[in-house]
């Protein structure tokens, strides 16, 4: 298997690259606020807990998210060549979960792709996708408090990463097609990439 953590703050661009690396290398793409935002519409207990804390900008505590990213892996490993983790770790010790969770499983995360965007490009482009997408935390001071979240709690990971000798820093203003590029040369240079299906 080949694991890549899609890293950078809300709006960097991860749901959007993780589709096209999916296509590209045949992956499993597990996004924690995809399943969190399925178990709201579904109006299960868990989506309504999330609910309160995504409806203000708020992270999940890490107890909570780190037992619902283990089901994930282990609904999904059966059939699975590699995970893209979009939206997981978002604290330092989530990333420690995660190391001890794939380690128990023989697994590691190979390869972090930092998509590395300046907060006033972020603003623009959160605000646009919650006039078109309706989603309910892409609202400015929501949006506001998730980035000021990101500064203080989740970007250290990429302190953690680089020490780990894991994190690939990638510009990521630009066309879609030239950061799946850069996104690309990265991992086609990692020794046991994972083969391009097209
Ligand atoms: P996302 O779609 O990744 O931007 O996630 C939307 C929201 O879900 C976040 O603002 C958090 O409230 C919550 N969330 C998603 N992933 C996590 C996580 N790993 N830890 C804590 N909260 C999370």
């Amino acid at each position: 298997m080949f694991n890549i953590v899609i890293f950078g703050a809300p709006g960097s661009g991860k749901g959007t690259q993780s589709q096209k690396l999916i296509d590209r290398y045949g992956l499993t793409h597990i996004s924690t606020g995809d399943v969190l935002r399925a178990q709201i519409t579904a109006g299960t207990e868990l989506g309504n807990i999330a609910d309160s804390y995504i409806s203000k900008g708020h992270l999940i505590p890490d107890d909570l998210m780190v037992d619902i990213l283990a089901n994930e892996i282990d609904r999904l490993r059966p059939q699975a060549n590699g995970f893209i983790f979009d939206g997981f770790p978002r604290t330092i010790p989530q990333a420690e979960a995660l190391k001890k969770m794939l380690g128990q499983r023989g697994e590691e995360v190979h390869s972090v792709i930092g998509l590395e965007v300046d907060d006033e490009e972020l603003m623009k482009r959160l605000v646009k996708r919650g006039a078109e997408s309706g989603r309910s935390d892409d609202n400015p001071s929501t949006i506001s408090n998730r980035l000021k979240i990101y500064h203080t709690t989740t970007s250290p990971l990429r302190e953690y990463y680089t020490t780990e000798g894991k994190y690939r820093p990638i510009h990521g203003l630009g066309h879609v097609d030239e950061i799946f590029q850069r996104i690309t040369d990265s991992i086609d240079a990692h020794p046991s990439s994972p083969k391009a299906k097209n």
